[in-house]
């Protein structure tokens, strides 16, 4: 049975860890003020806490289905309304107990902050800076309202004591965990660029057939060769790698590795055929030389560019789409393709891409297992060939694993087939030999792959 790779992406490990962090520490506090509040017999603190966890249970569920980053914005949302409110109406600071409760604030926007490095996204952006204001709002002032109804000081006398602990004890696990975090994304960019160096990484070839199986090309795959953990999927470094701005130098070595493959494959009348896709990142693109490198190594090395398809996803079009839109001209009319890679999980449509020299999408995975799965997902994974083709795009069906899935896709309108059906990625070698039409050799080239 075909299975996809396990190892995760550091960046989201740490968002997951984040929260598991974030959960079982808020559950424990929460937990604590509970049994207290039950001891006090205060009722109204008792239903404020428990309204408080319900609030913040959408957050944990959306956390459990993978969704950290937005989990964890939820969470701080209820966190800092519970606080806020709770400042306001309970913890009115007296002559001789401060208010205490605000001291969480600066924790919600360190985790706020350790969220954002991960997922940039304007909400989270907005929760810390109102988690900052409301800090410093509730430092600078007393008792100024008339709806206030202040906690007995029995509770008083312990909380001004147990919430600057808490409070700082988190903000300290909380700089800890950033610390560690930055330090390993620093080895692990010495350590990409060390491998980039001592020829650590590989291509794997990735056959795309067409209606009849035959090989017509393969799509080019990164591997680090990693001298203690083994063969690494590219999901173990490359966001690290993107982080670092490492994507460009890693990029040009992929380039330039496919290029030796491709014009050795142009030597022989059985792999003439054959072509290469390469996937190239936003900011690789977006380097102000890479055009003109590109030409230059075109030129050099007389390859041909017709049968050279780069895989751009939709993320490439979000920042800067007419220098995209430019670039993607210019190389299109030195001969090179262009196909849409992950089709289908961006937010762009096929019309607005339609301005652009696009000659191929590749329907994303998640869509044929859909397609085979329900009958709401065929009917997506039809309508978007069905588009493509009437577009006059040439439609890639990616990730197919299973015979049914191959005809159903093919009577959709795809054209190009890839996936664990035909062949894992393969070293070059394999690849080869499987373009030539011998038999699929089991190939142990990918552990990673079934
Ligand atoms: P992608 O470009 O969409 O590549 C297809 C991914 O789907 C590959 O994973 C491939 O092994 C996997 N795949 C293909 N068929 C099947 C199937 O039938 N079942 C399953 N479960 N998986 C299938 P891989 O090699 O781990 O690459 C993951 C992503 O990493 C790629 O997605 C691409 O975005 C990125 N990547 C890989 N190599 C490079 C590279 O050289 N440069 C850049 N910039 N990105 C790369
Ligand atoms: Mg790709
Ligand atoms: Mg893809």
């Amino acid at each position: 049975m075909p299975r996809s790779y396990t190892i995760r992406d550091p960046a989201v490990e740490h968002l997951a860890y984040l929260c598991h962090l974030a959960a079982y520490t808020g559950l424990v506090v929460c937990l604590g003020w509970l049994a207290f509040f039950i001891s006090l017999k205060e009722w109204e603190l008792v239903i404020s806490l428990l309204f408080l966890a319900l609030a913040i249970l959408p957050g944990w569920l959306l956390a459990i289905k993978g969704h950290f980053s937005a989990g964890l914005m939820l969470a701080q949302i209820a966190c800092l309304l519970f606080v806020v409110i709770f400042c306001y109406r309970y913890d009115v600071p007296g002559n001789s107990v401060p208010r205490t409760t605000h001291l969480y604030l600066p924790v919600i926007a360190l985790v706020g902050y350790m969220n954002y490095q991960q997922n940039r996204s304007r909400l989270q952006a907005i929760i810390i800076l109102l988690s900052l204001i409301a800090f410093i709002f509730y430092c600078s002032t007393g008792s100024l309202f008339s709806i206030e109804n202040p906690i007995p000081r029995s509770f008083r006398v312990v909380s001004s004591w147990l919430n600057p602990i808490l409070a700082t004890l988190f903000l300290f696990a909380g700089i800890v965990a950033m610390h560690t975090n930055f330090s390993r994304r620093t080895q692990m960019s010495k350590a990409i660029q060390h491998a980039l160096y001592n020829e650590q990484f590989i291509l794997l070839y990735q056959p795309m057939v067409n209606a009849s199986g035959q090989v017509t090309g393969a799509e080019a795959l990164i591997r680090w060769q990693h001298p203690v953990s083994g063969l690494l999927p590219p999901s173990a470094f490359l966001p690290d790698a993107q982080e670092a701005g490492l994507m460009p130098m890693i990029g040009e070595w992929v380039i330039s590795r496919a290029f030796k493959d491709l014009l050795q494959w142009q030597k022989a009348a059985a792999t003439r055929h054959l072509s290469v896709s390469i996937n190239i990142t936003a900011d690789h693109l977006m380097q102000p030389d890479f055009v003109r490198k590109l030409l230059r190594r075109v030129h050099a090395n007389n390859i041909p560019c017709a049968q050279v398809h780069l895989e751009l996803t939709e993320s490439v079009f979000v920042t800067d789409p007419q220098t995209v839109a430019a670039r993607m001209s210019e190389l299109a009319a030195a001969g090179f393709r262009f196909s849409l890679d992950d089709f289908g999980t961006g937010f762009s449509s096929l019309s607005t891409l339609r301005g652009l020299p696009l000659e191929q999408i590749k329907i994303d995975r998640s869509f044929i297992i859909s397609a085979s799965e329900s009958e709401k997902g065929s009917v997506i994974a039809k309508n978007i060939a069905r588009m493509g083709s009437e577009l006059d795009l040439e439609v890639v069906a990616e990730g197919i694993e299973t015979q049914q899935q191959w005809s159903m896709m093919k009577d959709y309108g795809c054209t190009l087939f890839q996936g664990f059906l035909f062949s894992p990625p393969v070293g070059v070698a394999e690849f080869v030999r499987l373009a030539q039409g011998e038999n699929p050799k089991k190939s142990t080239d990918d552990p990673l792959a079934p």
